[in-house]
């Protein structure tokens, strides 16, 4: 499967680099937007948004069922979903051609995109939902599926862990010196797609959602104690936070990639940052990279 997303990738090289080439020529004239660009049909975005959410379903749930097993299915339904993002949607190109100008080239994001998304997320993903799966985590107890006040109480509780921990680790990135060269490279890429979410610089990977997942699971498995709530939480953040990044969805996170605006929430579509400074002229990513 690993072969056939690589396949993917570069059999639509040549169209990719000619589309890359169009698109230069074009931003010399004209500031580009998304209609400039081939986009995948809505069917097809709306098959890979479906595929999305089954990839992240499997990463929660499979690990209880398989243990390490699961990576075999994690890791097709990733290359299926990065494989069918490359065949019918020409955004890698366009995105492909603003970090070429970084400093960033095709086949080694490529290579990284996917070590990124093994290394720090499908790999991981896989080793927690074992333990929890077995209940090794939290009291040796089972996963045992529910709906009842303590579930409630504990996913409106991780709504805010999440939402808390993600922006202050996401406005830092933009703010401060010493971490915005860190997610220059995220924000290369102007339009959403399913490559996005490995599209960033390794570090910045795990400060933005290191603090928000660790520390959500954290709190379901040591304060709440509940296996059952740990693998619900996670599911549903992670579906709602990996859409951000999906076309179809057109979210106001896609709108911070487009246009690099100053919304740094992953879940509210509010502007700015619980009250951290938030002038457009302390704001530091926009002017680092090269468009
Ligand atoms: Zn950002
Ligand atoms: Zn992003």
């Amino acid at each position: 499967m690993l072969a056939l997303g690589w396949g993917i990738v570069a059999v639509r090289y040549p169209q990719l680099k000619a589309e890359a080439d169009r698109f230069e020529i074009m931003s010399r004239s004209k500031p580009v937007g998304p209609k400039d660009y081939a986009q995948a049909p809505q069917s097809m975005q709306l098959l890979n948004l479906a595929i999305l959410l089954g990839m992240i379903t499997l990463y929660t749930f499979a690990p209880m069922f398989f243990g390490l097993w699961a990576l075999v299915p994690m890791v097709c339904y990733t290359e299926m979903h990065l494989g069918l993002d490359v065949l019918f949607s020409n955004a890698m190109a366009v995105n492909s051609y603003v970090l070429g100008k970084n400093g960033y080239p095709f086949w080694g994001m490529t290579f990284l995109i996917r070590l990124n998304i093994y290394v720090v997320v499908t790999i991981p993903t896989c080793i927690l939902m074992t333990y929890l799966g077995s209940g090794t985590l939290v009291n040796g107890s089972e996963a045992a599926p529910r709906l009842d006040g303590l579930v409630l109480a504990s996913a409106a509780s991780s709504f805010v862990v999440v939402e808390i921990l993600f922006t202050i680790g996401h406005w830092a990135l933009h703010h401060l010196p010493s971490m915005a060269h860190l997610h220059k490279m995220h924000h290369c890429v102007r339009f959403v797609n399913a490559h996005a979410f490995g599209t960033f610089n390794m570090i910045d990977l795990m400060i933005e959602f290191g603090p928000a997942i660790v520390g959500m699971v954290m709190w379901n498995a040591v304060v709440i104690q509940d296996p059952w709530c740990v693998l619900l939480n996670y599911w549903w953040a992670t579906c709602w936070g990996a859409s951000d990044h999906d076309p179809w969805m057109n979210s106001a996170h896609a709108k911070h990639h487009l246009y690099t605006t100053n919304r740094y929430h992953i879940f509210l579509t509010s502007k700015g940052a619980f009250g951290l400074p938030n002038e457009p002229e302390k704001e530091l990513i926009r002017k680092t990279i090269k468009f």
